[in-house]
């Protein structure tokens, strides 16, 4: 029996993960959280029985209290939750399925606690990877990606030298407005930016998908989960999403993973590994695929990928101020108050603003964060708005 705990159990990897556990019945789910969604926390805690779960505030925990009152389960709200469910003593593995930079202190204290992590929170390593991977290895604990991209290569490393990879080549949708103009994109409107061609996802990521910004946001990460420089990644332009990544070894010889777009796959790989589970769904049918097709980025109209490159490069604090500022920003046009050329805008506005730290701690980071969002209501705001 394998005993895991989830963060963000009902979002849309925290829900493809339970899928996972239903299908698996040696893994068994300790600990849950969310943030707001109690019907459908409750609903997971009468089908899975953790010990132990969490929402964002008291209200909604006195809530689920009643509402669970027939069931032994321990309730504990915010930041303290979280860290109560990542440190759980029974759990050997933690599902970071947060969104947001909440999810960093509950994975340290994890990684603290010696359980593996299963990562798809990009937060937590884009600003404080500096600290997350020299603790992971020092406390012998295991960082496994979930993110498609970052486990394909993470799959196609398997059994090789880590001294031959010359490149990581991370394959992109190119989203749902790939080949448009910057004039075509000022037109955009929400309900266009929400349609992913290939996945399915959370509204966040989604976005990010859009603007490209979440393809910067994963070079980010893949420099610190696979220790290698800026300059041995690049980003491919692929649309059918059928290749998730590959890796390129200094004889030229490139290793790739191919599936189909279904993020079960990474989620299943990072729980078993190293073992691979038979796992049912649609499977890659190369005769009605017919061909697959490359690009290179245009950047030029994607600034977000232009502008996370750059603050890949600055390092320190700036990945922090380049992510806090995109997460408002987004959330800003989710709530229909900008437009999608501004979220690239709003970015750069607050990358130019900063005074960047050198090796910033987590009380650093959770304050650039903050900073940054200040900036965005005060200094900022009659800019943005339309
Ligand atoms: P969702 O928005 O679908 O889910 C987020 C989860 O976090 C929900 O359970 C939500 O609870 C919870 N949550 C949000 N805010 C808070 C908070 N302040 N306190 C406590 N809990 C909170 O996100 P995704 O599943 O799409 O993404 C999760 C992470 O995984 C992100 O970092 C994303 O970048 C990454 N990722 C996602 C992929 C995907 O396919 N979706 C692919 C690769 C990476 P509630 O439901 O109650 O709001
Ligand atoms: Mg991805």
């Amino acid at each position: 029996m394998k005993k895991i705990a989830i963060l963000g159990s009902t979002g849309s990897i925290g829900t493809q993960t339970l899928e996972i556990v239903r299908d698996n019945p040696d893994l068994q789910v300790v600990g849950l959280t969310a943030g707001t969604n109690i019907d459908l926390l409750e609903k997971q805690v009468r089908e899975f029985r953790p010990r132990l779960v969490s929402l964002q505030n008291e209200a909604a925990c006195r809530e689920l209290k009643i509402r669970l009152a027939d069931m032994e389960v321990q309730i504990v709200p915010g930041m303290e939750g979280l860290l109560a469910v990542a440190e759980m003593e029974d759990s050997e593995i933690l599902v970071t399925a947060i969104v947001g930079m909440i999810g960093i202190q509950p994975t340290i204290a994890a990684i603290k606690k010696r359980k593996d992590i299963a990562l798809a929170n990009k937060e937590t390593l884009v600003t404080a990877g500096h600290i997350i991977m020299p603790l992971a290895a020092k406390m012998g604990v295991s960082i496994l990606p979930v993110d498609s991209e970052h486990s394909a290569i993470f799959q196609s490393l398997q059994g090789e030298n880590k001294e031959s990879v010359s490149k990581l080549l991370i394959t992109a949708s190119g989203g749902p407005f790939r080949g448009r103009t910057r004039q075509e994109l000022s037109q955009v409107q929400l309900e266009d930016a929400l349609k992913h061609p290939n996945w399915s996802m959370g509204h966040k990521i989604t976005i990010d998908s859009a603007t490209l910004v979440n393809k910067g946001l994963e070079v980010m990460e893949a420099k610190w989960l696979f220790g290698v420089d800026l300059n041995q990644i690049q980003v491919v332009v692929h649309p059918q999403s059928i290749i998730h990544s590959m890796v390129e070894y200094v004889d030229g010889g490139i290793i790739a993973q191919l599936g189909t777009p279904d993020m079960k796959l990474p989620i299943q790989y990072a729980l078993f590994y190293p073992d691979r589970r038979p796992m049912a769904g649609k499977k890659v049918d190369f005769y009605a695929l017919g061909n697959i097709t490359f690009e290179k980025p245009d950047m030029e109209t994607f600034v977000g990928l232009k502008l996370a490159m750059r603050a890949a490069v600055d390092g320190g604090s700036m990945p922090t101020v380049f992510n806090a500022a995109n997460e408002k920003a987004v959330s800003l046009f989710l709530d229909r108050k900008v437009q999608f050329l501004q979220i690239p805008e709003i970015i750069e506005m607050c990358m130019d603003a900063h005074h960047r730290i050198e090796n910033p701690n987590v009380e650093d980071i959770l304050r650039t964060e903050q900073e940054t969002y200040e900036l965005i209501n005060t200094k900022f705001m009659e800019k943005i708005y339309y």
